[in-house]
């Protein structure tokens, strides 16, 4: 059978593919350690599953329509004015199945052959697929070790032209944890509008902050009408398996995308939009406690790993990653992506699966318990001693 040329264009997630080589080397019976997948251990909270059962025992078992429930955008609309700080209305936003169609829709709605999109590299790997499949041009906004896996003020300039269609922002970032300083975001949002390119703000962590809080750059001047939001409910309520996410959208993106969504998903299952409810005006205590907790594991990660040789870990600010360098082991991030699951038994993923600035790196989630990722330090210990 052949494929449509365009599929050689579109490129995939690793951490999926990691995720199930563990899981078979567990079926074998082998003791796995997974510090690989992106999602919260906890449960989602009861409040919210039981939001969803009385909305599935009132019936909310139809479609919607394609941008979400009139109710529930408004509720999501209040939620993001007072997180953002601006006025935002229910018709800019739309309600999507995860936050993954976000950057999906957004990038189809805008980018093309001849556009050019400046993402961050390393940086959440479907970014780089969907602008090469959009037939746009990636142009790589590299972080830097050295700058807390920040992009140099003094490169960033030299990544717009006048081709510049599209900036993506991810803070706090995945992989590797880091949070942009103010300043930052501001010459970014000040170039974006002089190059009167959009901004795609990648908020999906916003609740996990470690130090300091969450600034958007949706606050800087000229960015309100200039940007999309990408947000949901998967990292902060622990709802990866819902599907449930949302953007705000300028004026001019919210039928495109919405036109996107008839075409494709038609809508968000309903009892998972009438949860949202609960879970954005509920008190948000399971939000706070989880946080806490992955601070704890954040310190215990971060200090062992600083311990070990070879591996040196900047402490991260936010999301729950952590990206340390181990280039003083003298593996690449794939040899010892592979070794540590075959030989060790842990499962973390290699800085590639995050693009080429990843190389040199590992992306180690502290999505999972003290104990677990004690343990995972050992048998990296005993691994690097071995080499
Ligand atoms: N953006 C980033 C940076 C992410 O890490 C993820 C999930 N790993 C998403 C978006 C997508 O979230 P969802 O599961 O809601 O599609």
């Amino acid at each position: 059978m052949k494929l449509a040329s365009r599929m050689s264009l579109l490129g995939t997630e690793t951490a999926f593919e990691v995720l199930a080589r563990a899981k078979a080397l567990e079926a074998q019976g082998r003791s796995i350690v997974f510090l690989g997948i992106g999602e919260p251990d906890f449960d989602t909270p009861e409040h919210i599953i039981n939001a969803a059962k009385d909305a599935l025992d009132s019936g909310y078992t139809h479609y919607t329509p394609s941008p979400g429930l009139a109710e529930v955008r408004a509720c999501i609309a209040a939620d993001m004015s007072v997180r953002q700080g601006y006025e935002i209305s229910a018709n800019n936003v739309v309600i999507t199945p995860g936050a993954k169609p976000i950057m999906f829709f957004t990038i189809l709605a805008l980018c093309e052959g001849g556009d050019e999109v400046i993402y961050p590299n390393p940086g959440f790997p479907i970014y780089e697929s969907m602008i090469r499949f959009s037939g746009a041009t990636p142009v790589p906004m590299p972080l830097r070790e050295e700058l807390d896996y920040n992009p140099d003020p003094a490169e960033i300039e030299k990544l717009f032209s006048s081709k510049t269609k599209l900036v993506i922002v991810n803070s706090p970032n995945n992989p590797c944890g880091s949070v942009m300083p103010e300043s930052t975001l501001e010459l970014i949002a000040r170039l974006a509008a002089k190059n009167g390119a959009v901004v795609l703000s990648d908020e999906i962590y916003k609740d996990f902050y470690y130090e300091g809080q969450h600034t958007s750059i949706t606050k800087f001047p000229g960015m309100t009408g200039n940007s999309v939001i990408l947000d949901g409910l998967s990292k902060s309520y622990a709802m990866t398996g819902w599907r449930v996410g949302y953007g705000v959208f300028p004026d001019e993106l919210v039928e495109p995308v919405t036109r996107l969504v008839t075409n494709s998903v038609s809508c968000t299952p309903a009892f998972g939009q009438m949860a949202t409810m609960v879970a954005l005006t509920a008190p948000q205590d399971s939000v706070t406690s989880m946080v806490a907790e992955f601070k704890l594991r954040r310190d215990i990660l971060v200090e062992g790993l600083n311990k070990l040789p070879g591996i040196s870990c900047p402490t991260p600010l936010g999301a729950f990653y952590a990206f340390p360098s181990i280039k003083g082991t003298g593996l690449t991030s794939q040899e010892f992506e592979q070794r540590l699951l075959n030989e060790a038994g842990v499962s973390l993923i290699s800085g590639t699966s995050f693009g080429e600035y990843g190389q040199g790196y590992v992306r180690i989630s502290f999505a999972n318990s003290q104990e677990n990722i004690r343990e995972a330090l050992r048998r990296m210990d005993s691994f690097l001693a071995g080499l």
